[in-house]
């Protein structure tokens, strides 16, 4: 092949027997891509064994040859037409090839998927048109085949056209054509028939030559998955550089720039090359560091936007298209690892809502799991919000990978934002709260016993030293009062009711909804719990919130604290020394009547 000339890859699917083999013969043999003699040498077998001349056999007979390394192998046909070189891959049945794609491994830009017109719309038919969804193949076209087994009728024909068109909708795909075909007699394979007058369209041949090949599209909206934070450690610089590979779109310095899920703005100050020249703009496909006008506190696995642009839906919860290829099947209750863009984020299977199992006895209802192989419609859910585009809106940042055991198990396509229902803490703490059997001692009465009323008192600082500095000081003060409160810091719980967690499938939001269970429990008892926690962002703030209703949460930062969002219920400047925090604490504790106004601490 020379340099210059364009080569695609077309992937091709159907139901078994709809034809498939029969439109590859064609093709190759009337593209002259077949070695030569091969047609007359197999027309000749099939006399010799007195059967009727199949074009599958062909592909039989090419396979048989694949030593001789020509025009075939297990999965892929070549040939060219005037204008390149095709690879046609029979996709669907090699599943190593479907994990390729899935994962960017390989790349294929159109599909032509094969229909029986007699036979119509088989599970095959739809099952393939979810795979054509997950890879990411928008460019499809239908061949309706055999229509010489119903006499070239139209109304077969479009029939057939509506009920895929509309099957294809929901799966956010909207076919490039339909054409009518006889792979057996060659009818608008390569040129077009007098049998069907009423097809004004493309013969099979045109329209692979229409294809068009995937170019990254530089109008879509600016996407870089954030892989890193680079920190200068020269003397005195304070930039930061943030890195990762574009994945759609380009950015200029100058450009007001969004992070997402966190919604923290700034503006490009300079596009970074490690080697190469200086530019200012950077496109999809690039690497470069970038420098920001201002500090503001990212984290990797965040997304970063241009201003002005269609955002990343955000969001929990998301429907979502998905081929399950792990040995283990995809259940519920357990946590998987998803890996989006450059995020890491645990993620739950919440709930299936059709498969297409592998066996391909056809969709299975109420199947509560995904096996291997299986192709399936579910809900996922990740403990915090997470950014993703919808595949209909922009393909590449619309997909996802879920691992299980350090393996690609389920590769898939995001189709919606889900955000109805109650997330599963917010059910589960509905359940708790209904179920909850309250003690026969009413809360009122345990306060005046004690002199004071419950609280959760959660500590949050940046070093993790300075909020429980403060914490140990007030459970002091509280206690030579003579009042129930009790430190209790996170080291303690880990080695403690936590210990079980290290072991493997524990998700690691979990440290965090312990906590605020036993919140729940001690503020029940009465008690002022104090905690300190470090490195918390907001939703695990509203987590330990949530859990440890009907009681509240004060929550106090000690210094600045640049993952977090909310507004505390006290914020300590940071380096108040402890008795000016104790007094501010205390008119805290007052305020909010957990003490009485005569205690002064
Ligand atoms: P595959 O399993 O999809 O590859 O299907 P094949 O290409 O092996 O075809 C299955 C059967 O359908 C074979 O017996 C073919 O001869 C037959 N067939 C394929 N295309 C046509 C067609 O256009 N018209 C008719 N009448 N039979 C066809």
């Amino acid at each position: 092949m020379s340099a210059t000339e364009e080569q695609i890859s077309i992937v091709m699917a159907g139901h078994v027997d709809h034809g498939k083999s029969t439109v590859i013969g064609r093709l190759l043999a009337e593209t002259n891509a077949l070695p030569e003699g091969k047609l007359e040498q197999v027309r000749a077998m099939c006399r010799r064994n007195a059967r009727p001349f199949e074009y599958a056999f062909l592909l039989d007979a090419l396979k048989d040859e694949q030593s001789q390394g020509i025009t075939i192998d297990a999965a892929r046909c070549f040939f060219r037409t005037e204008k390149r070189r095709y690879i046609l891959i029979d996709a669907p049945g090699h599943i190593e090839f479907l994990k390729n794609m899935i994962t960017g491994a390989s790349r294929a830009e159109a599909a032509l998927l094969v229909i029986d017109a007699k036979e119509g719309i088989r599970e095959n038919t739809k099952r393939h048109g979810y795979m054509m969804s997950m890879l990411g193949l928008r460019q499809l076209t239908v061949l309706v085949n055999k229509m010489d087994l119903v006499g070239y009728d139209p109304k077969v024909f479009e029939q057939i056209r509506s009920d895929y068109t509309a099957f294809l909708e929901r799966l956010q795909i909207r076919p490039v054509s339909f054409i009518p075909v006889s792979g057996l007699l060659g009818v608008n394979i390569v040129s077009r028939s007098p049998e069907t007058p009423w097809y004004r369209g493309p013969t099979v041949l045109d329209q692979i030559d229409l294809f068009q090949r995937k170019e990254f599209p530089p109008a879509l909206p600016f996407r870089l998955p954030v892989q890193d934070i680079y920190k200068f450690t020269e003397q005195g610089d304070d930039r930061r550089i943030v890195t990762g590979t574009i994945e759609t779109g380009s950015i200029t310095a100058g450009d007001a720039v969004v992070f997402q899920p966190s919604g923290k703005t700034s503006r490009i100050r300079s596009v970074e090359y490690f080697n190469g020249p200086a530019k200012t703009t950077a496109t999809a496909g690039e690497a470069p560091g970038f420098t920001l006008e201002t500090q503001i506190y990212i984290r990797p696995g965040e997304w970063m936007v241009r201003e002005g642009q269609p955002p990343l839906q955000v969001g929990t919860r998301f429907r979502v298209n998905l081929f399950w290829m792990g040995h283990d099947p995809f259940i519920q209750g357990k946590t998987y690892k998803l890996k989006l863009g450059a995020l890491r984020s645990p993620v739950k299977l919440v709930e299936v809502l059709a498969v297409l199992d592998a066996t391909e006895q056809g969709t299975v209802e109420g199947k509560s799991q995904v096996d291997r192989h299986d192709v399936a419609e579910v809900i996922l859910e990740t403990p915090k919000p997470v950014a993703f585009d919808l595949v209909g809106d922009i393909e590449q940042t619309g997909r996802l990978v879920i691992v299980d055991h350090y393996e690609i198990a389920g590769a898939g396509i995001i189709l919606a934002n889900v955000q109805t229902g109650d997330s599963s803490i917010e059910k589960h703490v509905r359940e708790r709260e209904i179920a909850w059997k309250p003690s026969a001692i009413p809360m009122a009465e345990r306060a005046t016993a004690y002199g004071h009323g419950a609280k959760f008192v959660v500590f949050a600082s940046r070093d993790g030293i300075s909020g429980e500095v403060l914490a140990r000081a007030l459970e002091q003060r509280l206690f030579s009062l003579h009042f129930k409160a009790y430190y209790l810091g996170m080291d303690n719980v880990a080695r403690g009711l936590d210990a079980d967690l290290s072991e493997a499938g524990a998700p690691p939001d979990d440290p965090i909804r312990r906590l605020g269970e036993l919140a729940r429990i001690l503020t029940d008892s009465g008690q002022i719990f104090i905690t300190s926690l470090t490195g918390i962002d907001d939703y695990d703030l509203a987590t330990l919130r949530l859990l440890s209703s009907p009681h509240e949460i004060v929550v106090i930062h000690a210094g600045d604290i640049p993952s977090l969002n909310h507004s505390p219920s006290l914020a300590l400047k940071p380096g108040t020394d402890t008795g000016e925090a104790l007094g501010q604490i205390c008119a805290l504790l007052r305020q909010q009547k957990v003490i009485e106004d005569t205690y002064q601490i």
